[in-house]
């Protein structure tokens, strides 16, 4: 078992495949950020594989794919079935801004995947283009009902709400689960340390967000079944699917975090909001075993961090853009 001091039990694995992107969000790979790493330095689907068999021999039961975008890596589908046939296989969750999802859905469907973060920011194509910096939001979209149409057991859209950008489109955004089984989810913006675009003023709380869907009638609020992550889920009046909030920042749900993060480049990150890094890779490289590699996971979780300090101050030391860490 993955136990931190604090007694958290952590079977929830990140992995970020990538850090490369088929996007230039404005506020996580901004056109003219270089990507950092190397070709060498990123782990194969080998190495991910034996640390991700390690992770579930510890008692992981959830794996998510992040980047970076992991829909550009290639070979993402051998992969993704080398994972859905470890022993005591993992849930298998994907995280990504769609624009290969309407080609790939099927595939990753029938590879394992069973739930898929979709991450939209805009429903307005002209403003979509100001902040992924590409004219493409007919494909995402597509790609979101191609994936509502398939046998998923759940797909949520992920919006991350900054000020001037798409705080006006929360109730277009929250009508989305009026008739499809949607959970659409609003994420406050967190300030990542480099990429110098967050500002307090671009900053929307939840509780302001909640504010700003008033007029679309009563927020029933739902149970989160165990493992459901950290939204509070709401319902609109007589709607298919959910509302969910997300609060890293106002409401810090780190009591309850079970995560585990492992980088492209092989560190395993212990917060999202701590530069407390882990390197598995060098064990990794050097032969270990998996028995070894699931020792090595076992003491590097003692020291998790208790909690991050977001809502005390929000200078984010974090030494690392969203993009090589995976949100
Ligand atoms: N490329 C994929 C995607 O966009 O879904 C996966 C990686 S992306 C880094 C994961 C999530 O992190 C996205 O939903 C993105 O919007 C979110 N994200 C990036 N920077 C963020 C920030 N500063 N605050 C909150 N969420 C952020
Ligand atoms: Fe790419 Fe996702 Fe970052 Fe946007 S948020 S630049 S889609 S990694």
């Amino acid at each position: 078992m993955l136990i931190d001091s604090y007694q958290r039990k952590l079977n929830y694995l990140r992995l970020s495949i990538t850090d490369r992107c088929n996007f230039n969000c404005v506020y996580c790979m901004p056109h003219g950020m270089r990507f950092k790493l190397a070709h060498e330095d990123i782990l194969t689907y080998e190495e991910f594989l034996v640390i991700a068999r390690a992770a579930v021999s510890e008692g992981v039961t959830k794996i998510r794919l992040t980047g970076g975008e992991p829909l550009v890596r290639k070979n993402l589908i051998k992969f993704i079935t080398d994972l859905s046939e470890l022993p005591s296989p993992p849930e298998l969750c994907l995280t990504t801004n769609g624009l290969l999802l309407d080609d790939l859905a099927d595939d990753l469907y029938k590879a394992g995947i069973s739930r898929i973060n979709i991450s939209l920011d805009s429903l307005d194509p002209d403003n979509f283009k100001s902040i992924t910096g590409h004219d493409e939001f007919d494909r995402v979209w597509r790609g979101m009902e191609t994936a509502l149409s398939r046998g998923f057991k759940q797909v949520k859209l992920n919006t991350v709400v900054i000020r001037g950008h798409n705080d006006h489109e929360l109730a277009d955004f929250a009508r989305l689960s009026l008739d499809r089984p949607l959970e659409v989810r609003f994420i406050e913006y967190m300030p990542m340390g480099t990429v110098g675009y967050w500002s307090q003023d671009k900053f929307v709380s939840n509780a302001e967000m909640k504010e700003s869907l008033a007029p679309l009638g009563a927020l029933t609020p739902v149970e989160s079944g165990n493992g459901d992550g950290p939204a509070s889920k709401f319902r609109l009046p007589g709607a298919k699917g959910l509302v969910g909030l997300i609060s890293p920042v106002t409401q810090h749900f780190c009591s309850s975090c079970n995560r585990l993060r492992l980088t492209a480049d092989g560190k395993i990150r212990l917060c999202l909001h701590s530069n407390q890094e882990v390197d598995i890779k060098t064990p990794l490289r050097s032969g270990a075993s998996e028995a070894e590699l699931a020792a090595f996971l076992r003491r590097a979780v003692i020291n998790k961090p208790q909690r991050h300090h977001l809502d005390q101050s929000l200078d984010h030391p974090s030494n690392r853009a969203m993009n090589l860490i995976g949100g």
